[in-house]
């Protein structure tokens, strides 16, 4: 076969396939894997693989293993049935490229139910969408990336070069998950992860990190109150003054690399507050857990002391705060950015991928979130490539991954495996 007829019995093979993939899709989407219940999908994942007779590397992560590695982020939740499942595919002969899949199982909270239109782990396909938490961000990709192996397959090829399968969790919260690969071993001459990155290959992504405020006071009876000591009240003083701080930080981003002409890079947000126990009790606790982005290039060390002076600043102007200063802590990422480097060899398989698929030249993005090619790319130096679907409400209500999107990145996703790895006739 030359290469023209091998792509097109790819490509065939994704379109013959496909309504098996939705259907193994849905199953995935079917199961509630929030943060510190990925099990039943790891589960999942370890059958499909063992199924296809993958060597499969399932193992519980130890938290003390991955602390001093580069990446590390705090973890607070009870992290003792976190897994990693890994398959493995070694060619006979390895005369290709090594090549590393991920994708990341855990999803984000549903948030209330009512603000969806069809329950959030009950998939529905509709309209040539797919709907679901994690449809789009990113079990289509992850599953997409299996049936891209097995197009190979069916296509009655086999890949020449080593692929390692990595599920991992965690990606939402701190990328552990694609740490504790790193750190048990796994390595490849690059790595492609299934992201929903609507048909663009990332370029350039932000660094994320995580902090908690946590004000404390002094209880007393509402009918006191006026001595300015209300938890809540002085946390939203708080949070007004890191918009401030976010102000400061786009601005400096100004003239940055990729992302220059980003309107608003730096995004702060405070994504969940609790504080107070009664209407009638002044609120004597508020904590705010907090995201902001740093760029590429930032330090996360200097990023946090200026977080740190920031609030002692905000605190010190402040009649309840300047007696009670705000504590922070770091509650999950402290991530570095990452710009796609020492990849001249990757992309120019994937752009013979895409091109096949798309047409043209490949599109490209600077992305104002994270994904785990970091710690590939920053840690070990390994050529870490970020492309998948289009979709909508990522972390939103009525999340959907576009199905024809779908269709068209898994063909470019087997297609760029075939280009990297090599294959011969089986
Ligand atoms: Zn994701």
């Amino acid at each position: 076969m030359n290469s023209d007829d091998i792509r097109r019995k790819i490509q065939d093979a994704v379109d013959a396939g496909f309504d098996a993939q939705l259907a193994t899709t849905a199953d995935f989407v079917a199961i509630p894997s929030t943060r510190g219940a990925e099990g039943p999908c790891q589960d999942m994942i370890a059958d499909l693989l063992r199924e296809r007779g993958y060597e499969v590397d399932d193992w519980h992560i130890n938290v003390e293993d991955l602390k001093d590695l580069r990446g590390f982020g705090p973890i607070e939740h009870d992290f003792s049935k976190a897994r990693t499942v890994v398959g493995t595919y070694r060619p006979a002969t390895a005369r290709g490229r090594s090549l590393i899949l991920q994708g990341h199982c855990d999803v984000v909270p549903a948030g209330p139910l009512d603000m969806w239109d069809t329950p959030p782990f009950t998939p529905v396909v509709k309209d040539g969408r797919m709907y679901g938490r994690g449809a789009c961000d990113m079990k289509s990709g992850t599953i997409g990336a299996l049936f891209a192996l097995d197009a190979i397959k069916a296509a009655g090829l086999k890949p020449t070069g080593r692929i390692h399968f990595q599920s991992v969790i965690e990606e939402e919260s701190t990328g552990l998950g694609a740490l504790s690969t790193l750190q048990r071993g796994y390595r490849a001459d690059a790595c492609f992860i299934p992201e929903p990155t609507g048909g663009k290959m990332v370029r350039s992504q932000v660094g994320v990190i995580w902090f908690r405020l946590k004000v404390r006071g002094h209880p007393v009876h509402v009918f006191e109150a006026g001595s300015g000591s209300n938890a809540i009240t002085a946390a939203y003083h708080l949070i007004q003054s890191l918009e401030q701080l976010e102000a400061e930080w786009n601005e400096r981003a100004k003239g940055a690399p990729h992302f220059g002409k980003v309107s608003h890079p730096i995004n702060f947000n405070p994504g969940i507050i609790s504080g107070g126990d009664w209407a009638s009790s002044v609120p004597a606790w508020c904590d705010v857990d907090c995201r902001i982005a740093i760029l590429p290039g930032w330090s996360v060390a200097d990023c946090q002391d200026e977080i740190r002076r920031h609030v002692a600043a905000a605190s010190r102007n402040h009649r309840f705060l300047a007696n009670n200063p705000a504590v922070v802590e770091w509650c999950g990422f402290l991530s570095e950015g990452y710009e796609l480097k020492d990849s001249a060899e990757a992309e120019a398989a994937f752009a013979k991928a895409y091109d096949a698929v798309y047409g043209g030249p490949v599109r490209e993005l600077a992305f104002t979130a994270l994904t785990d090619t970091r710690f590939y790319g920053l840690n070990h130096n390994i050529p870490s490539l970020c492309f998948g679907a289009s979709g909508a409400a990522l972390h939103g209500f009525n999340e959907y991954v576009d199905l024809d999107s779908l269709r068209k990145s898994t063909k470019a996703t087997a297609l760029f495996i075939a280009e990297w790895c090599g294959v011969e006739e089986s």
